[in-house]
């Protein structure tokens, strides 16, 4: 089952996919809080607004160098414990909204990532327990400002500015993630095309350290690494990252004159 956070004009509102129909059953409120009771009314995709399927309450937890080929590829090794950061969620756009490149970088690349969305407040969260924590999973662009990232100690400024955390286009809740396509296309192009199942730390072992670090609470989004083939995007450009049972999660890429 997929779920879509919409807007028809008026405030947010969420709906479960019918895939046959193109159409959204419409829920009665954020079904992380309020659990899938509908409305009776039914609106179609395509006369909606798709929205990010989460805002995350309080973070955004990246991963970096979580797939060996992509560690390799930017001249890293694996780290020996998985390499925490975080993204405000000021970071999150939905589907077909701008990436704004930051006024500081010249080497914007894209990250095509499986994000996972947490269900409830959790600590200590056991590996063989995650599915108890977790609500579904999304496709997620871990836009990077890489010239910066290699210049700044720290990497806030690199990857936490302003539209650098595209989610969408569905949240999918019933689906098993040990082994899906993770890829990416700019203007149509494949960049990048990895399997989960290359993850140098599964989706419970990361909910498990982050949640030994962190208190998670519900709607807190897990990014969990992109595979190889990241690269520049530029003005004018589209950018696709698709995950599959998910969906494609399309942006363009704009400048601020
Ligand atoms: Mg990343």
């Amino acid at each position: 089952m997929r779920i879509a956070r919409f807007s028809a004009g008026e405030d947010p509102r969420y709906g479960v996919l019918d895939e046959e129909a193109d159409e959204l059953v419409v829920l009665r409120g954020d079904p992380i809080y309020g659990g899938l009771d509908t409305t009776g009314e039914r609106v179609r995709v395509e006369d909606v607004r798709l929205l990010s399927p989460v805002i995350p309450r309080s973070k955004v937890i990246g991963i970096g160098r979580n797939y060996a080929a992509h560690a390799t590829e930017m001249g890293n090794e694996v780290p020996a414990e998985p390499l925490v950061f975080l993204k405000p969620n000021t970071a999150v756009v939905g589907p077909n909204d701008p990436i704004v490149l930051p006024p500081y970088s010249q080497e914007v690349h894209h990250e095509a990532e499986l994000a996972v969305v947490i269900s409830r407040l959790c600590k200590y969260v056991p590996a063989e327990r995650a599915g108890d924590v977790i609500f579904g999973y999304t496709a997620a662009n871990d836009v990077t400002a890489r010239d910066v990232q290699r210049t700044d100690g720290q990497w806030t400024r690199a990857k936490g500015f302003d539209t650098s955390c595209p989610l969408g286009p569905y949240l999918a809740v019933d689906i098993d993630v040990s082994d899906l396509a993770v890829r990416a296309r700019v203007d149509g192009e494949l960049r990048q095309d990895g399997r989960t199942s290359q993850l140098v730390r599964s989706v419970p072992e990361l909910v498990a350290y982050v949640s030994s670090i962190f208190t998670l609470l519900p709607g807190d989004v897990i990014l969990t690494g992109t595979p190889a083939g990241v690269g520049p995007i530029d003005v004018g450009q589209r950018v696709q990252v698709e995950v599959e049972g998910i969906g494609t999660l399309d942006n363009p890429v704009v400048r601020r004159d």
